[in-house]
């Protein structure tokens, strides 16, 4: 195993330590390579590096009418509290059909992913939250296997206190706020609160 990094170095701050190659299942160090600036695991069996950099997790506000689809979580973190639907992006995938799939993962919904909404900069978890807008297909919804109830929302009826992530509040006033004003503006912003530390939807 590795020597433990400082905790001054934020990148390792906040990611699972790395024990073993992937490569050749030897176990890795952690040092700066020829050339480079920050600490990495370094196999020193086979030389590979193995760089942890930040995930993306994808997200979308599902329109129908005028109401919005938000789904409360069957799992940790924040299990019980409500979400828009998000969550990591796969390899082969883009952004878009990333919060579609998820969508349909964590509703049981169908959408079509419109616009770009909001970029949240979450970096005290090496994150970065890319929302969009989207249209239900149809009136159809149920709670999928990482939820516990999903349903439709006025703006009024939002549960503010009740919201699992800070990026997803910022998402929805950001929304409503542009709908209010009949636009589709794209917001950017960085979340470096402790409680973002915890996010992985
Ligand atoms: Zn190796």
């Amino acid at each position: 195993m590795g020597s433990i990094p400082s905790p001054g170095t934020r990148i390792f701050y906040e990611v699972v330590l790395l024990n073993f190659c992937s490569n050749c299942g030897s176990p890795v160090e952690t040092k700066i390579p020829p050339g480079d600036h920050l600490p990495r695991f370094v196999c020193n069996s086979c030389n590979t590096v193995h760089y942890k950099n930040p995930l993306l997790v994808l997200g979308c506000v599902p329109e129908w009418q005028d109401k919005i689809l938000l789904c409360r979580r069957a799992i940790e973190p924040r299990l019980g509290f409500w979400t828009v639907p998000a969550g990591f992006m796969e390899n082969g995938e883009t952004m878009q059909q990333a919060a579609a799939r998820e969508c349909q993962e964590e509703a049981l919904a169908t959408v079509e992913v419109t616009s770009l909404l909001a970029v949240v900069n979450v970096t005290r978890a090496n994150q970065v939250h890319v929302m969009f807008r989207a249209k239900l297909l149809e009136p159809k919804f149920a709670p999928g296997i990482e939820s516990l109830e999903v349903r439709l929302y006025t703006e009024a009826e939002i549960p503010w206190s009740e919201l699992a992530f800070p990026s997803g509040e910022y998402t929805l006033r950001q929304f409503f706020a542009d709908r209010a004003a009949g636009r589709d503006d794209h917001h950017f912003t960085e979340l470096k609160s402790r409680g973002f530390a915890a996010v992985a939807e």
